[in-house]
């Protein structure tokens, strides 16, 4: 589990300026695909060590009686589910009601709240940001996001409460005994169930594709306590495989009928993201791709995790209607090319067998063992087929990989001036070792490493 940060503020305070800075990975490489939506409103955050989930929480204005109220909706379930909320207000536009109005919201819940004064760049923050304090909120960390001033005091003062409760928050050492590690957790990976989170957009067959793979097989059901942010985890075993379910739709949760409606959490799904091995995301026919299906999309493969595609309610739809949507799955989704892609009907049942073929072939990738002499040599061959490009007249010199880890499986290649090399050739590089390791279902990521 990961802790989650909300940013809140009214428009054009810099939330979306300070999300990026929070988010600016260096796994660009895989983060980096051309066709995900950039404008994230979650996503995962790698700052100075400390990993947690942040959400920018822009649906809520301090007017919530407006056309946005939906919107508005989401985003007080988000701050709701959040650990740590940080209260942007714009220092150099002054006090507004809208920050009144969304101080009154913060204040009725129960939550941690840091008022941060934004944008004290070039003006005189103290004096500036002092009628802040009458919001009633305590103390004002004034930060410029644009620039980066006090973002860090301001983390670390936000996080490091947080740190006792979330151990799995503190990044994994860079350096030292990787190869090592790396196979320790492989042995980990091995010896346990398969966690395999079924996630979508409110409405898209969730409860009732959980349903269909529950009701084939016999299941043993824990009913546990928990909050709207927690999943529900269901055991499983199909073809002699453990599997646990996490359900982020709560089917096991409904004790009536009239429980049905559960509010779709975002940050639930995040979690569950975050704790699978493998990611199922379900996908609306009826309703194509939309951009919240590509949010999803970038916070897995962001996250590394293996990925099964399933275009569901694919009963009922006429030829042309379906060779249409082919071709926009194609257009819009055509980037991911690692990973399969079913068309099913939760209702009916069709297609949903396959699915955990393509759920055991994905969590098999990422957890197969590759050695240093295997990947040094297709890192060999494919710097033979193809040389990276001069840096500054000097030609990169890769000289060894070796596994850094798995689910996703991290190859880490050492040499001189890696560093440099151009995302293009990076990119040419994870399209060999995925041709090359016959990868599929699961990112790749590579490190690159100065010197041997
Ligand atoms: P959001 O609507 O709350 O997400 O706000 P944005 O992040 O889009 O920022 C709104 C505007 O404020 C943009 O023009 C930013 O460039 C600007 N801005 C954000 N942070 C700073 C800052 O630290 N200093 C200054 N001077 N401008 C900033
Ligand atoms: P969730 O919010 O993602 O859990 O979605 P539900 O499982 O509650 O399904 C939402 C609606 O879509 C319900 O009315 C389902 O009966 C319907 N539905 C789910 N799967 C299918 C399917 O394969 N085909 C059709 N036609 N409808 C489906």
């Amino acid at each position: 589990m990961l802790p989650v940060v909300a940013l809140v503020g009214r428009p054009n305070v810099g939330k979306s300026t300070l999300f990026n800075r929070l988010t600016n990975s260096r796994d660009a490489l895989v983060a980096d695909y051309p066709g995900l939506t950039r404008d994230r409103k979650y996503g995962q955050a790698n700052f100075e060590q400390q990993q947690f989930i942040v959400v920018d929480t822009g649906g809520i204005t301090g007017d919530e009686a407006g056309i946005d109220a939906e919107m508005a909706q989401q985003s007080l379930l988000a701050i709701d589910e959040a650990d740590v909320v940080l209260f942007l207000v714009d220092a150099r536009a002054g006090l507004l009601p809208a920050d009144q109005g969304i101080a009154d919201h913060l204040r009725r819940l129960d939550k941690t709240v840091f008022l941060v004064a934004n944008k004290v760049d070039g003006i005189d923050g103290d004096s500036e940001s002092a009628e802040f304090y009458s919001l009633g909120l305590g103390h004002i960390h004034q930060i410029a996001a644009a620039h980066g001033r006090g973002v860090s005091q301001l983390m670390e003062k936000a996080l490091s409460p947080l740190s006792e409760a979330f151990p799995d928050m503190l990044a994994q050492p860079e350096q030292g005994h990787q190869e090592l590690d790396a196979e320790e957790q492989l042995e980990r990976l091995q010896n346990l169930p398969i966690k395999l989170a079924i996630v979508g957009k409110p409405n898209v067959g969730k409860s009732t594709l959980t349903n269909r793979i529950l009701g084939e097989e016999r299941v043993v059901v824990y009913d546990m306590p928990g909050t709207t942010r927690d999943s529900v985890y269901i055991p499983l075993t199909r073809d002699e495989r453990e599997y646990i379910l996490i359900d982020t739709a709560g089917v096991r949760k409904r004790k009536k009928v009239s429980e049905a409606v559960e509010k779709f959490s975002i940050v639930k799904t995040l979690q569950a993201i975050e704790e699978a091995n493998v990611v199922l995301l379900v996908i609306d026919a009826r309703e194509g791709i939309s951009d919240q299906d590509l949010s999803l999309l970038g916070f897995i493969i962001n996250s590394g995790r293996s990925l099964v595609l399933a275009v569901n309610k694919w009963d009922g739809l006429s030829t042309d209607v379906k060779d249409e949507l082919k071709r926009e799955l194609d257009r819009r989704l055509g980037f991911i090319d690692f990973a399969r892609l079913h068309f099913i009907s939760a209702l009916h049942g069709t297609g949903v067998g396959n699915l955990f073929e393509s759920v055991v072939e994905a969590y098999s990738s990422a957890t197969r063992r590759v050695n240093t002499s295997l990947l040094t040599q297709i890192m060999e061959m494919a710097q033979d087929d193809h040389q990276p490009p001069l840096v500054r007249g000097r030609r990169v010199k890769m000289k060894y990989a070796h596994a850094g880890g798995y689910n996703p499986p991290v190859i880490v290649i050492h040499g001189n001036q890696v560093d440099d090399l151009s995302n293009a050739y990076k990119r040419y590089l994870m399209n060999y070792f995925r041709k090359a390791l016959n990868v599929m279902g699961t990112p790749i990521k590579i490190e690159f490493r100065e010197g041997s």
